[in-house]
């Protein structure tokens, strides 16, 4: 899907209505529209790249500062682990194969009680 018509280049933008839980000049952080566990945040980053198959060794310092960041959210979201049953999954999928529905690179945190929902 070309940037134009992507529906998280638009909510990044605010072109499209999210509940925004995190938003600096490089990343947006959202509520995930149809929540699969009781905690289901996206973080994306501004720039609009397709998948992590697209990343390259250029892309290294994004793609870690976007990991630190949704561990920082995690916390702010009160599910980081900090022993006993606490913590939080951290889902990246990637192209049909990886069940990857929009084309925008974009990192799920998920987490609370079971059940889940599957996800792809
Ligand atoms: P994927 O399957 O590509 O890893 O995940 C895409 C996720 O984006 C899905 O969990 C889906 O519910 C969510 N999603 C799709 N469209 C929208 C939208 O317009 N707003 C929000 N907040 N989430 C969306
Ligand atoms: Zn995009």
């Amino acid at each position: 899907m070309s940037q134009e018509n992507c529906i998280f280049c638009k909510i990044a933008a605010g072109e499209i209505p999210s509940k925004k839980v995190h938003e600096d000049d490089e990343f947006v952080a959202f509520h995930d529209i149809n929540p699969a566990a009781p905690v289901h945040v996206l973080v994306i980053p501004r720039k609009h790249i397709e998948t992590l198959s697209s990343c390259t060794e250029a892309d290294a310092p994004l793609l870690g500062r976007m990991l630190s960041l949704t561990a920082r959210l995690a916390g702010e979201l009160g599910v980081a682990y900090t022993g006993g049953d606490t913590g939080f999954r951290t889902v990246i999928n990637t192209g049909p194969g990886g069940g990857q529905e929009v084309y925008h690179i974009h990192a799920h945190i998920l987490a609370g009680e079971r059940p889940w929902r599957r996800m792809g």
